[in-house]
């Protein structure tokens, strides 16, 4: 397998378009061309992290973290970050970053911390809106396949776990080219009709100039005619957070117990009246604040999640529990499903690669 399937497979679940803006996802260190036989899956890319790929021999570090935050002004033995990028690119070791594009997918960080604290009817807090266009465009019957294949290419036509969905509606086209036209069909200066199908198909906003580009070049017409529809459907794949309920009701004091067990917090802050009865759970892995709102117009009764301010804290009201759980401890969750996700792609596709998942906590943090 290459370094470049592995990235494929990684964004077929976490798209790199659904990651923030300015965020920095992807390969970040390496060729994408380079044959990967041993994936090292980390949260972050430190000096120790490294070290452990190489004496692990791993090709590939996947990390939730990019190893780049910001543009370096230097690579050199410096500073950390270019002591990394030497080391690795000494021993030809390429580090691939999925961020924010895996904290907004299903069964991404959120999803799998629900999971380890044991909910169930687990879906997003705060499902992204807006995503979604549609696209109309108008083809000659012979021709349809071949535009929709472009258009199924580029990223359209997906919808939950189906791809290639359209929509095909017969009916007649009419034009009349100008004399410095060059119609398909028909002559310059005649009005003609033609049998075509209205071709519809979604695809996500970010996607759309791509998918138009795609159509275009497959599409027989040298003026094609189509439509572009934004969307109001609330996204099914992607969103922030995730909500859930416990499988029977307990005091909060006691979930917390198991909280800190199921994702090695050795201590949490948290507001809120230890003696209240939870079944209701939000939780967002890393810094997830600005879904205070959401989880309370959710009526979850508690909500955890990691780089809590004071002032945050105080806003709450007694309205819910609110939990900090620590932004490494509500994160590293997602590590052996990533890496259970690799290898099931690589077993899927008969590719003999070994992926494991670091030993070492990169937490800076630590409890005195
Ligand atoms: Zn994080």
């Amino acid at each position: 397998m290459k370094v470049e399937h592995v990235a494929e497979i990684i964004e077929s679940w976490a798209p790199r378009w659904i990651a923030w803006e300015r965020d920095n996802v992807g390969l970040q260190v390496g060729d994408p061309g380079w044959k990967v036989s041993r994936i090292l899956v980390a949260l972050d890319v430190t000096k120790e992290i490294v070290a452990e790929a190489i004496s692990r021999k791993a090709d590939l570090i996947v990390s939730h973290h990019p190893l780049f935050f910001r543009p370096p002004s230097n690579i050199t033995t410096a500073n950390d970050v270019g002591w990394i990028v030497l080391s690795l690119a000494e021993k030809k070791i390429a580090v691939y970053a999925a961020h924010t594009n895996l904290d907004f997918t299903r069964d991404g960080v959120s999803f799998a911390l629900a999971k380890k604290l044991g909910l169930s009817n687990i879906r997003f807090l705060a499902p992204i809106e807006g995503l979604l266009s549609k696209i109309a465009v108008f083809v000659p019957k012979e021709h349809v396949d071949k535009v929709s294949e472009a258009m199924a290419r580029a990223g359209a036509g997906i919808i939950g776990e189906y791809d290639h969905c359209s929509f095909r509606m017969s009916g007649t086209g009419t034009f009349r080219g100008s004399s410095k036209s060059n119609p398909f069909l028909g002559k310059p200066g005649h009005l003609e009709t033609a049998e075509e199908i209205r071709l519809e198909m979604i695809a996500p906003r970010a996607l759309v100039q791509s998918v138009v580009e795609s159509m275009k070049q497959t599409h027989p017409y040298d003026e094609v005619a189509y439509d572009v529809y934004p969307l109001d459907n609330p996204g099914v794949d992607f969103g922030s957070g995730a909500i859930g309920e416990l499988p029977k009701a307990q005091t909060l004091v006691s979930f917390l117990a198991s909280v800190k067990k199921a994702i090695h917090a050795e201590s949490l802050r948290v507001t809120g009246n230890t003696k209240l009865q939870v079944k209701k759970v939000a939780v967002c892995g890393g810094s997830g604040s600005d879904l205070l709102p959401a989880a309370q117009r959710a009526k979850a009764d508690v909500f955890i999640t990691a780089d809590v301010r004071y002032h945050t804290f105080h806003s709450v009201e007694g309205k819910l529990a609110l939990v900090d759980a620590g932004h490494w401890e509500t994160e590293h969750v997602i590590l052996e499903p990533l890496a259970q996700r690799l290898r099931e792609a690589a077993r899927k596709n008969k590719e003999s690669v070994n992926v494991f998942v670091t030993k070492l906590s990169t937490n800076p943090i630590q409890y005195v």
